[in-house]
């Protein structure tokens, strides 16, 4: 459980990270909040020789409202977002997934750009970002460009980063006043989602993701077109795993991921709808 040796360097702003993984090319990682890539590199699943921390860039921590939209920084820790004002009024089931983010200690190191760029289907805010229409920004040494939530999401632990890329903003839609549910069933609180479901509805529309579902966090696009014909939210949930292709694993069958996932989606639909 120790790591393979590595260099460190700190950076003290988005620039000079990218200038540092450029110097530093491939075997160089970006570190934020570390609660993904510390436990991988302890398991030598990763080896990186050196890391490039960002996690003191305090201009990339905010939560800020744009009009239409809310901007989070992607230093932005889980808990941050859990008690934002901001976003427990414009965008609740954000606040509400941050919350369930593993323990307290999680939260305070976790960083959402963190949590978005590891881009593991088991964890809570891609799939949430994914069902809330986000838009994440990226600045590399090509400059800024906007990747939507929709297309970021590209296999197992893999996205449409870069390597010498920085995830710098969130964009997320404002859904004042829209019904939502969140869903996570696991053993212990702790625990990431064996099958989780986020989800919001309003007169406009609805977005529904799902965690652990597949190799990556899953929109799905089937229950939101038929609540769009006015299906029952029951008969809406069926759809739930029409795109998904859920694997077996110690915790549970595909066949049985695929039942959890009818079982929250309707739940968290049942919330949105009240
Ligand atoms: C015990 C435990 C329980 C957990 N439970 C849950 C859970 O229930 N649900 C859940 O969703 N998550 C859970 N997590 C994961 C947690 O949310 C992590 O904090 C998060 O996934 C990663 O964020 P981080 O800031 O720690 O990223 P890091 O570990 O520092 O980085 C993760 C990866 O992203 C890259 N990266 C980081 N920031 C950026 C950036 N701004 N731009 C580009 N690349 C970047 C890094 O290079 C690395 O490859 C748990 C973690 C632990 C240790």
């Amino acid at each position: 459980m120790i790591p393979a040796a590595f260099e460190y360097k700190r950076a003290s702003s988005a620039q000079e990270a990218i200038a540092l993984i450029t110097q530093y090319g491939d075997e160089a990682k970006f570190l934020a909040g570390g609660h993904s890539l510390i436990p991988l590199m302890k398991l030598r699943l990763a080896q990186p020789t050196m890391l490039i921390d960002i996690g003191r860039i305090k201009d990339l921590s905010y939560i800020k409202d744009e009009g239409n939209h809310i901007s989070i920084g992607a230093l932005t820790r889980h808990m941050d977002i859990e008690n934002s004002a901001l976003l427990k009024q414009h965008v609740p089931l954000l606040a509400h997934a941050a919350a369930q983010v593993g323990d307290a200690q999680v939260r305070h190191r976790g960083t959402i750009g963190g949590s978005l760029a590891h881009a593991d289907p088991a964890s809570d805010l891609p799939a949430t970002t994914l069902a809330l229409g986000a838009t994440y920004i990226a600045v590399g040494p090509k400059g800024e460009r906007e990747i939507a939530a929709r297309d970021f999401y590209k296999g197992f632990l893999e996205s449409a980063l870069n390597p010498d890329e920085i995830l710098t903003e969130i964009q997320v839609p404002k859904i004042t006043g829209a019904g939502w549910g969140f869903q996570k069933f696991n053993r212990r609180a702790q625990d990431w989602a064996i099958v989780g479901a986020a989800a919001w509805r309003s007169k406009e529309g609805s977005g529904v993701a799902l965690v652990n579902m597949g190799s990556t966090p899953i929109l799905a696009t089937s229950v939101s077109a038929a609540l769009a014909k006015g299906a029952s939210v029951a008969d809406a949930a069926d759809l739930a795993a029409a795109e998904a292709s859920p694997q077996d694993d110690l915790n549970a069958t595909s066949d049985y991921r695929v039942h959890l996932a009818k079982v929250l989606v309707r739940r968290a639909l049942e919330d949105a709808s009240k």
